[in-house]
């Protein structure tokens, strides 16, 4: 398993090269909630989403042998751009499998870092197998989306920036698909204080990772559209880390639905003028619609990223602005 120690290499490794970004205090959720709600914002991340930090961790990790050979990932969208983004600055060749399902403003942006696109399959799932044949045909070195202690202890190093600015923090909500992000943070989180409640928020339509924690094997689940598109895709069938940090380390799971997270991401807009995609509001969305039972004094939330369409975003912004979350919808 990961320790402390691999996650501390982790931050002087990408140190620099990633923001530390703010932990944010909002009024008006705290108000709402009645506890102290604080916003912790990698939606400023390069690349706009928390995934650099575990592609740079993970490319500079490489030999020369293997950074010279080239890397290959598959993603949902994030985790390509930030892979080909660590490439890029590092001179490395990067080439991103995704499937028909990633919207073409995802694809665009991976490509304008300079990698090679690959389109292909239907679900997340099928761009993996098309991604592991290209692996051994081109020799590519391979870069996992979360499965991976290196990708996972650099997600981790958000969790030392929560406890740092927030050391009397006791429940932390974060977003769950792989679960990388959740499996760091709560490494971190559990390792400083055990009581610290660390709870994982999954969508409704393809909760993978909470369908397999239940039981216990890795499960694929239905691909169906969501606002919170990067949130999809399986949680591999031969995951080897994330499941089990998952269940050994998060107390509790949340599933929201698209109503929530259309409510989320206005919430983030109209109180705080941060754009977040729907895969970043989760948690924003689960604390509106009081989903959240017994809330703790000193909540963070993860907000994971600020990626989206923007026809699509004035759209769901222009219908959830006004909408008050006690109304219902
Ligand atoms: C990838 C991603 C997640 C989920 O991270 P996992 O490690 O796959 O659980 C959450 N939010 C955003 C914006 C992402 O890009």
């Amino acid at each position: 398993m990961i320790s402390m120690c691999e996650v501390y290499q982790a931050r002087k490794r990408i140190g620099g090269r990633v923001h530390r970004t703010p932990l944010v205090h909002s009024p008006s959720l705290s108000r709402e909630i009645g506890s102290s709600i604080y916003l912790k914002l990698e939606s400023l991340q390069k690349t706009g989403s928390f995934k650099v930090r575990g592609a740079f961790n993970k490319i500079l990790s490489l030999t020369q042998m293997e950074k010279e050979k080239g890397v290959i990932t598959f993603s949902t969208g994030n985790h390509g751009r930030a892979v080909a983004y660590a490439a890029r600055r590092g001179g490395e060749r990067s080439v991103v499998c995704v499937s028909e399902h990633v919207p073409t403003y995802r694809v665009k942006a991976i490509q304008d870092l300079g990698a090679e696109t690959v389109v292909r399959g239907r679900s997340q799932d099928e761009a993996e197998a098309y991604y592991h044949r290209l692996k051994e045909e081109r020799n590519l070195c391979e870069i996992r989306p979360f499965d991976d202690p290196l990708i996972i202890a650099g997600q981790a190093t958000i969790g030392l920036e929560i406890m740092e600015d927030l050391p009397e923090v006791d429940t932390v909500l974060v977003p769950l698909s792989g679960g990388g992000l959740l499996s760091g943070i709560a490494l971190v989180l559990k390792s400083s204080n055990p009581s610290i409640r660390v709870v994982g928020v999954s969508i409704e339509r393809s909760p993978a990772m909470l369908e397999s924690a239940k039981a216990g094997i890795p499960l694929r689940v239905e691909e169906k559209d969501t606002l919170a598109d990067s949130l999809l895709g399986g949680i591999g069938m031969n995951n080897r880390y994330t499941l089990q940090m998952v269940r050994d380390l998060v107390d509790e799971h949340l599933l929201v639905n698209e109503e929530e997270i259309a409510l989320g991401m206005a919430y983030a807009l109209k109180n705080h003028g941060l754009v977040v995609e729907g895969a970043g509001a989760v948690g924003i969305g689960t604390l509106l619609t009081r989903k959240l039972k017994q809330p703790g004094k000193q909540i963070a939330v993860l907000v994971s990223g600020s990626n989206v369409d923007l026809p699509q975003y004035l759209d769901v912004m222009r219908k959830y602005l006004s909408k008050k979350y006690e109304e219902p919808i």
